[in-house]
C-alpha cells in the first residue's frame, strides 16, 4: 500500500512499467486512501522494484508512507491496472498542472509526430486542473473532449508501457490543438510563421497577448523600458512590479542571485514565481525600484519555443487582464479587451476551463513560502487530523481563495483576487460552483469571516438563508494562526502572533499587531500593539504618511516641530492640517493595532513611500531598503499594549545622521524584538513553548528570518505557513480548522 499524493500523477502507468522492467506480474488499484499494488515473483526483483518507486516516482506525486506485506494469493498471468471500485471515493484527487518534462522536450526533437509541437504532453506532465470540467478525470470530461486522437495517439494511449498510457491530454501534430495569431490586419495559423511574427513584434517593443495554461498573458521585452513602460499605461497597472520569465536558469543567474533551495523551487514542476534577489537591472520600469524580481520558467512547451524564436533572455509575463479583473481566460474576451493592450493575440484552441494565475513562492528561512497559491498547487487537498467534510470557508475579502472540506482534506480553490471587484466576485461565485460541482461537494456548513462588511461574509449571509444551514464567523487573526496549525497538525495551544494589516476585531477595532494564546478552537488576546487613529480610515492605508503623522502625533502631540522632518516638509500643508483636525475632533478615525500600519509609518517617514500606489508598497519598500547586517535595535515597551514611542523618539534622532538602509534594519530588527520578547513574557506564565508566526507581515523575508533566528537561540518551537499563504489568501484554512472544532463541541 502506497500513501501519499498518488493519484492523477501518472502513479500507475509508471507502476505497470516498473513491474514490465523486472518481469513481475499482479495488480495495481487506486483505493480511496492510496495506490495498492499486488505482486508476484522473487523476493529479490521485489526489493528492486520497492526500492525504484522511491526512486523514480513521478514528479508530481509525492509518497508519504509505503507498507509492505506478505500475501499468499498468487496466480496471476501478467501485470495489469485493476478497474477502480470506488471511483465515487476518489472524487477529491485532481493533479494540479505540471510543466512540461525533460523526455517530452526531447520529444520535440525527435517524435516525427510532434516535431515543434506545442502542446506535447504525457501522464508525467501537461494540463491538467485548468482543462478539467468534471470528475472522473477522464478524456470526455475535459476540454480535450473536441479533439479526436489520432491513430498513432490512440495506440500510446492504451499501451500501457508507453509514458502516454492514460495521458488525457495526450495530442500531436496531427490530431491536437493548434495555435493561431491575430493582430488588427492578418491572422496566421502556421506554427513557424507565428512564432516569427511573434519575436518581431517582441523585438520592436511591442507586448503580445499570449494564451497560457489558466489564463492569458501580456509578454513584452523586459530588457526594453519603453516596452514595459508603454505596456503598465495600457494595462492601468500601477506602479507593482511585473513577473518575468527567463529562457533558462543560466539567464536567471545572470540578473538574479539564486541560491540552491531557490534553484530548486524555481526548477520544480510548479514552475512558480520566485522572489528573488536582484543581481542586474532589468527594464527598470520592471520592478519599479524594489531590489527583487518575481522570476519564472518556461513551463509550457508553446513557451520554450517562443523562446527557440524571440532574442530576449527575458520578457516581461504578466496577467492579461485590466488593472484588479481576474485574469482573462476566453478567446472572445481576450479579442476584445487585449487587442487593445496588446498589438496581437497569440492563442489556441483548447478551451481553459479553470481559471489559474501564476503563483508566487519566496524562499525564506530555507523554506518555500507561497504568497499566491495557483497554478502548481491547486486543487492539490492539505491534508488533516480532522473531519471537515461539509464546510464551505469563504475567505477574506482581500487575496481571497475559499476552502471546502472533504473527509479529512481541505481542499482550497485557487487566488481569486480581491472581492471589491465585481468581476473577481462574480469569479468567487462562479468558482465555488465549479468546486461543489467538481468534487460533488455539499456544504452543511458555512465559515467566514467575522468583518460584517466583508463580501464574502454577506455572500456567506445570503447562503445561510438559502440553504438554511449554520454560519460560524471566524475572527480574522485567529484564522491566521489557525491556517498554520491545521497545515502542521498541531492540537496544543500555542503563542500565536499574528501580524497582517487589517483586520476585524472582537472589540470592533481594526486588529492586526496581535499575540495571541492560541489553539484551533479557541484564543485569547495577550497582548497587541497601541491602538492607533487612522484619519480618513481607508484613506490612511493608501497615504502612510498619514499613519506617520498619527503615530507622532499620539506620541507626542504639539510638543514635536513636524516641520521640521522631511516628510512633512513634502506633504502638502492643507492636507497635514486636515488629517491634524480630524484626530483632534475624532472624525473618521478607526482605531487600528495593525503591524502593518506601523511599518507604512515607517516608511513614510524614511521617505521610502509616501503614498502607495499598489498594496503592500510601503512595507516592501522598507524591507527592500536593508543593505546591512545589524542586530541593534530600537527601545519600546512591551506591555499588554506595545507602545513604541521610544522607537519613534530614536527614529527622528537616527534620520539627520545614519543612512536609511541602516535604519531601516533597526526597526525591522525592533519588530523581531518585540516578538520576541513578549513570547518570553507568555511562556514564562503560560509554559508555551510553540510559536506561530502568521499574517500577511510574515512576507517580509527579512522580517521572518530574523524573529525565526532569535527565537530559535531562545529554544522556541516555530512554525510557519508552507502549504497555503501567511497572507490573507490562506484564512480560508483557518476558518475552515475552527468551523470543524466548534461543530464538534456543538454536537
Ligand atoms: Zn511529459
Ligand atoms: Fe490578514
Amino acid at each position: 500500500m502506497i500513501r501519499g499524493l498518488v493519484q492523477g500523477v501518472g502513479f500507475r502507468p509508471f507502476i505497470c512499467r516498473l513491474a514490465a522492467r523486472y518481469g513481475l506480474f499482479g495488480e495495481v488499484d487506486n483505493r480511496t486512501d492510496g495506490v495498492s499494488v499486488i505482486l508476484q515473483g522473487d523476493l529479490e526483483s521485489i526489493n528492486r522494484f520497492s526500492n525504484d518507486i522511491l526512486k523514480d516516482a513521478p514528479p508530481a506525486s509525492h509518497i508519504k508512507s509505503m507498507e509492505i506485506n506478505e500475501t499468499r494469493f498468487a496466480g496471476y498471468e501478467s501485470f495489469s491496472i485493476a478497474e477502480s471500485k470506488t471511483v465515487d471515493n476518489l472524487v477529491t484527487e485532481i493533479s494540479p498542472d505540471i510543466a512540461v518534462c525533460r523526455e517530452c522536450l526531447d520529444d520535440m526533437e525527435k517524435d516525427p509526430e510532434r516535431i515543434d509541437y506545442p502542446f506535447i504532453n504525457c501522464t508525467n506532465c501537461g494540463p491538467r486542473f485548468t482543462i478539467i470540467e468534471a470528475l472522473p478525470y477522464d478524456r470526455p470530461m475535459t476540454s480535450m473532449k473536441f479533439f479526436k486522437m489520432c491513430d498513432g495517439c490512440k495506440s500510446e494511449y492504451e499501451d500501457i508501457l508507453d509514458r502516454r498510457y492514460h495521458a488525457q491530454p495526450i495530442a500531436c501534430n496531427k490530431c491536437g490543438p493548434v495555435c493561431n495569431f491575430r493582430d488588427i490586419t492578418k491572422s496566421i495559423s502556421n506554427l513557424n510563421q507565428i512564432l516569427d511574427e511573434v519575436s518581431v513584434q517582441i523585438a520592436s517593443g511591442k507586448t503580445v497577448a499570449v494564451k497560457g495554461l489558466g489564463g492569458y498573458f501580456l509578454m513584452c521585452d523586459a530588457l526594453n523600458n519603453n516596452a514595459v513602460n508603454e505596456l503598465r499605461q495600457k494595462k492601468h497597472r500601477d506602479e507593482k512590479p511585473f513577473a518575468v520569465m527567463f529562457r533558462d536558469v543560466s539567464s536567471v543567474k545572470n540578473f538574479c542571485y539564486l541560491e540552491v533551495d531557490e534553484e530548486r523551487e524555481i526548477l520544480s514542476w510548479r514552475r512558480p514565481i520566485l522572489i528573488l534577489r536582484q543581481k542586474k537591472l532589468l527594464s527598470p520600469s520592471v520592478s519599479n525600484g524594489l531590489k527583487t524580481t518575481g522570476a519564472m520558467l518556461p513551463y509550457m512547451p508553446l513557451h520554450y519555443l517562443l523562446f527557440k524564436h524571440i532574442k530576449t533572455p527575458v520578457v516581461v509575463l504578466t496577467s492579461g487582464n485590466i488593472s484588479d479583473d481576474p485574469i482573462i481566460t476566453d478567446d472572445s474576451t481576450a479579442e476584445k479587451q487585449l487587442l487593445k493592450v496588446a498589438g496581437s493575440v497569440l492563442s489556441y484552441n483548447r478551451a481553459i476551463h479553470n481559471r489559474a494565475d501564476d503563483s508566487v513562492v519566496r524562499i525564506i528561512d530555507h523554506m518555500p513560502c507561497i504568497l499566491r497559491r495557483s497554478r502548481g498547487y491547486v486543487p492539490r487537498p492539505v491534508d488533516l487530523k480532522m473531519d471537515v467534510e461539509g464546510i464551505l470557508a469563504l475567505g477574506a475579502d482581500q487575496k481571497n481563495s475559499f476552502c471546502i472540506g472533504k473527509g479529512y482534506q481541505a481542499i482550497m480553490s485557487q487566488y481569486i483576487g480581491d472581492m471589491k471587484n465585481p468581476a473577481v466576485y462574480d469569479f468567487f461565485t462562479e468558482s465555488i460552483d465549479r468546486f461543489s460541482g467538481m468534487f460533488k461537494f455539499k456544504p452543511e456548513i458555512i465559515a467566514c469571516d467575522l468583518h460584517p462588511d466583508y463580501t464574502s461574509t454577506h455572500y456567506a449571509e445570503i447562503l445561510e438563508k438559502k440553504l438554511k444551514i449554520p454560519l460560524v464567523r471566524v475572527q480574522h487573526h485567529h484564522a491566521h494562526i489557525a491556517s498554520c496549525l491545521a497545515e502542521n497538525s498541531i492540537e496544543d495551544e500555542v503563542i500565536g502572533v499574528s501580524f497582517d494589516g487589517t483586520g476585524f476585531g472582537t472589540d470592533g477595532n481594526i486588529w492586526g499587531g496581535e499575540f495571541l494564546i492560541a489553539d484551533i478552537e479557541k484564543f485569547s488576546r495577550f497582548a497587541h500593539f497601541d491602538y492607533i487613529p487612522m484619519p480618513g480610515g481607508d484613506k490612511a492605508v493608501s497615504e502612510p504618511w498619514r499613519m506617520a503623522f498619527s503615530y507622532l502625533f499620539r506620541y507626542f502631540g504639539d510638543n514635536l516641530d513636524y516641520k521640521s522632518i522631511p516628510l512633512f516638509r513634502s506633504i502638502d500643508a492643507n492636507k497635514l492640517s486636515v488629517v491634524r483636525e480630524m484626530i483632534i475632533k475624532k472624525i473618521n478615525l478607526p482605531l487600528s493595532s495593525g503591524a502593518g500600519r506601523l511599518f507604512d509609518a515607517f516608511s513614510a517617514l524614511l521617505g521610502l513611500c509616501s503614498d502607495e500606489t499598489f498594496d503592500s508598497e510601503a512595507p516592501m519598500r522598507m524591507e527592500s531598503a536593508i543593505d546591512c547586517e545589524t542586530n541593534d535595535y530600537y527601545p519600546f515597551h512591551a506591555g499588554e499594549t506595545i507602545v513604541f514611542s521610544d522607537t519613534f523618539k530614536a527614529l527622528l534622532e537616527d534620520m539627520p545622521h545614519k543612512k536609511t538602509g541602516v535604519i531601516a534594519a533597526h526597526l525591522h530588527n525592533t519588530v523581531a524584538q518585540v516578538i520576541l520578547q513578549t513570547s518570553q513574557k507568555i511562556r514564562r506564565i503560560n509554559s508555551i513553548n510553540k510559536v506561530v508566526l502568521s499574517g500577511g507581515v510574515f512576507q517580509n523575508k527579512y522580517l521572518l528570518e530574523k524573529t525565526a533566528a532569535l527565537l530559535r537561540k531562545e529554544m522556541f518551537e516555530i512554525f510557519t505557513n508552507h502549504l497555503v499563504p501567511a497572507n490573507d489568501g490562506g484564512i480560508s484554512l483557518g476558518q475552515l480548522a475552527v468551523t470543524s472544532k466548534l461543530r464538534r463541541i456543538c454536537v
